[in-house]
């Protein structure tokens, strides 16, 4: 169960205003034409928005790397640096806008419209949150993955998980730690590093195409793909506007083969790519929604960019597709031998049942229950990995950290929406389409599974 704090009710206010038996399968809604009382609330609304990107904006000053895209006008970064709001001043503009944004009267608003309203109070609560750690308020890990990212997981203790490492123990024969075999097991699969560029170019065209099968993509969208290193990360997009992305891989530690659709379908389509410009057309161009030309990392739009890019890469490949093409394109590039294919499969699907545990290392850790060092070793135990890879996994939690809930929940919740009542695929896309092009919350997705 994971729990649902912004609005438990929008998913049915906006069911029955669509007289559709099914939200999920309602079609992407267009602006129709608007009444009056829709349209003064739309102009509140655009009101409070604009203040809301300045606040980001400013927010954004406060913090570096506050602000994960931006692409509205140039002068308002410019304003925002010049002058630099005070944190007490955060605070009261947030508060501000949160009463202006109450002000504006549910009644008469179209439901595309109390999306919008619903998911602006949530982005400000994030702020409220962590403006809040920003002044040095210490928040329990529950409370800040709630209110940063609208969403918490069900922690289960590390010892729940002791049945999964003997399941994997037996994919991975020999002696010795399990942690170390099973990184010298993947280690096998390692891209060199002078085939890097054309493995990941072919995965990523493949992910593309995939998406372009049920998506249509705005005209003139581009990537931009940088190697570079010395980051927590494994990879990161830097959306640009004008349907442009600059898709950065850390070749810090070798990068294993599964990596490269992980990666292309995660960073690129129909992952954060893709969902930016979908942002980017139907919401800030189509209906000129200004709130859309910023995200701020630390809202529950993360939870909603990686649970889809994370759902994305299985979405993209069902079923035995990913191994097909794997075996068929990027062993062969990569200069693998295609044969042992299936049994690293294997061990990557064994391995995802171990997600839930990095959730409750993050937790005890960031609660100040375990050492960094006993962090440390427990990512080595109960993820797996190397000591270098777990010391990268907790350096990713000293950065981001509860926004490592993101990932697993976040594909949870987005597999939970897509997947209910069995779908035909292409009913999957076309409800992946409406999270990525919508103003998504993890409340509009309903309980993960
Ligand atoms: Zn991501």
């Amino acid at each position: 169960m994971n729990k649902r704090t912004l609005l438990p009710s929008l998913t049915l206010l906006v069911l029955s205003a669509c007289g559709s038996a099914d939200y999920a399968s309602a079609p992407i809604q267009t602006a129709g034409l608007p009444n009056p009382v829709e349209l003064q609330a739309n102009a509140a609304l655009d009101a409070v928005a604009s203040d809301y990107l300045k606040l980001t904006l400013a927010m954004g000053e406060a913090e570096a790397g506050y602000v994960d895209a931006y692409y509205g006008p140039k002068e308002l970064p410019e304003k925002a640096k010049v002058n630099p709001a005070t944190l007490a001043e955060l605070g009261s503009e947030i508060s501000k806008l949160s009463s202006r944004l109450r002000l504006v009267g549910d009644d008469g608003l179209t439901p595309m419209l109390l999306r919008r309203k619903t998911f602006l109070q949530a982005q400000l609560k994030a702020a409220a949150t962590r403006r809040q750690m920003l002044s040095g308020k210490r928040l329990s890990f529950r409370a800040e993955s709630l209110g940063l990212f609208g969403a918490t997981p069900d922690l289960k203790p590390l010892s729940s998980y002791d049945a999964t490492l003997t399941k994997i123990a037996a994919l991975v024969p020999g002696d010795g730690d399990l942690a170390t075999r099973v990184d010298a097991f993947q280690d096998r699969y390692t891209i060199p590093k002078d085939k890097l560029k054309s493995v990941f170019d072919v995965a990523i065209a493949e992910c593309k195409a995939r998406t372009e099968n049920h998506i249509n993509l705005p005209a003139g969208e581009r990537f931009t793909m940088e190697f570079v290193t010395g980051k927590s990360w494994s990879g990161y997009n830097y959306y640009q506007g004008n349907y442009n992305s600059l898709i950065q891989i850390n070749t810090d530690l070798p990068i294993r083969i599964s990596r490269a659709v992980d990666l292309g379908c995660h960073e690129g389509y129909p992952g954060h790519h893709a969902l930016n410009m979908l942002l980017e057309k139907n919401l800030s161009n189509d209906r000129g929604w200004r709130e859309f030309s910023v995200y701020p990392l630390y809202s529950p739009q993360s939870l909603i960019a990686e649970g889809s890019a994370n759902y994305g890469i299985d979405l993209a490949f069902p079923g035995k597709e990913r191994l097909k093409f794997e075996q068929k394109k990027l062993y062969p590039l990569a200069g693998l031998d295609p044969k042992t294919a299936p049994a690293y499969q294997a061990l990557q699907e064994a391995l995802t049942d171990l997600r839930g545990a990095r959730f409750t290392i993050a937790k005890q850790y960031l609660d100040g229950e375990i050492t960094k060092e006993a962090a440390i070793a427990a990512t080595q135990k109960y993820q797996l990995v190397s000591r270098k890879r777990a010391e990268q996994s907790i350096a990713f939690t000293d950065d981001y950290r509860s926004y490592v809930i993101n990932y697993g929940l976040g594909q949870d919740m987005v597999h939970g929406f897509i997947e209910r009542g069995n779908p035909s695929a292409d009913e999957k896309w076309q409800r992946m389409e409406k999270i990525l092009s919508e103003p998504t919350l993890p409340g509009d997705l309903g309980p993960g599974d």
